[in-house]
């Protein structure tokens, strides 16, 4: 199996081996240690500034943007989302059912976010600010910069879902004024799906515990309180923390965040390198490391998905609702190599010279 997907995607060898172990009872002093040291690494890899936390939450992505959506905000909230793909919207959509009073700023297709999206905005009593710093739906980056900015100017709560973006972009939570980013574990993690993770700055620890929440799975103060002894206040995907454990020592080791990230970028500027004269364009005004969004010129793009998926074996990610014919996407995370960009543009350039590309 070949995986290009966004995820889930492919974890090493030694992360699939721990896969493999019988799950460890977990109210111990050593998987306490081993939630200590998840949190001391996330800390460093975000960047978060002095005294921030993390949760971790056995749940996939969503489940981390609807907790936070629910411990930070509150009805007398006045929330921007920016919606430029299906995770946008699905911020929308939590802000609807959980009745935080927000506008949304739509981008068309592949754009990306300008000074003059966010100027009607400005002084407007906003008080919370939601983004996915990449809209992996579509594979457009945001510029992080550009919404500190503004963030900082009118005073205002910043959360950045970074579920596929982090690790693979870099970011600094510290110097951007970040004040809650949110990931998953089966992403550029490249663990099994399951957990996703909270970072907090000091200043969103002390809003989750002025707000009441009305949740008790998705209480984070609870959550945050178990964790000052490395437990959680419920079962944790156990396996799956221990082999995100793995992860995060593994790209210690190897140099840490900013070598992760330039591991990624290379991979990402190979593939794109090799596609250069294939009928495909790329769709977005701001790339991600993480994945390259492509429309085919002759053909639909689900029925390239498809074709990789049944004929060769290689899976890369279909867009759904009105993008499955028009687009298709390569991701960049996981266990991957430049060798897997060839194996992948050889499948390609043989579907070309029959005609089907
Ligand atoms: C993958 C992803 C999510 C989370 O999706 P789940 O299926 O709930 O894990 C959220 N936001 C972005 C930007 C993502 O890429």
């Amino acid at each position: 199996m070949l995986n290009f997907t966004v995820g889930p995607v492919m974890s090493s060898e030694a992360i699939r081996a721990i896969g493999a172990e019988q799950v460890p009872y977990f109210r111990t002093a050593e998987f306490s240690a081993v939630m200590k040291e998840n949190e001391h690494l996330m800390l460093k890899f975000a960047k978060a500034p002095a005294d921030s936390r993390v949760v971790f939450i056995t749940g996939s992505g969503t489940a981390s943007m609807e907790a936070t959506v629910m411990n930070v905000f509150t009805p007398e909230d006045k929330v921007l989302v920016v919606n430029g793909g299906s995770f946008g919207h699905r911020f929308v959509q939590l802000c609807e059912i959980h009745d935080i009073p927000h506008t949304e700023i739509k981008l068309d297709m592949g754009r990306k976010l300008t000074a003059q999206h966010l100027a009607p905005y400005e002084g407007q009593g906003f008080t919370g600010f939601l983004v996915n710093l990449d809209e992996t739906s579509t594979g457009v980056l945001y510029d992080i910069q550009l919404i500190s900015d503004f963030c900082r100017r009118n005073d205002i709560f910043l959360v950045v879902d970074s579920i596929s973006s982090f690790l693979a972009d870099p970011f600094d939570m510290a110097a951007l004024g970040v004040d809650v980013m949110i990931t998953g574990s089966q992403k550029a993690l490249a663990c099994p799906p399951g957990i996703s993770i909270i970072v907090l700055a000091p200043q969103s620890v002390e809003r989750v515990c002025a707000n009441k929440v009305k949740s008790m799975y998705f209480n984070l103060e609870d959550a945050l309180k178990n964790g000052e002894r490395g437990q959680t206040p419920f079962t944790p995907a156990v396996g799956t923390l221990r082999q995100i454990n793995a992860r995060l020592k593994e790209i210690e080791a190897a140099g840490g965040v900013e070598s992760e990230n330039r591991r990624m970028a290379a991979l990402a500027a190979d593939f794109r390198s090799k596609i250069g004269d294939m009928p495909f364009d790329i769709v977005s005004e701001s790339l991600s490391n993480a994945v390259t969004p492509l429309h085919p010129h002759n053909v639909s793009a689900y029925d390239i998905f498809l074709r990789l998926k049944d004929e060769y074996h290689i899976w890369v990610c279909p867009n759904g609702g009105d993008m499955a014919d028009k687009v298709f996407r390569v991701g960049h995370l996981g266990a991957l190599t430049t060798a897997d960009n060839d194996t992948l543009i050889s499948a390609l350039r043989d579907m070309q010279s029959k005609g089907l590309l």
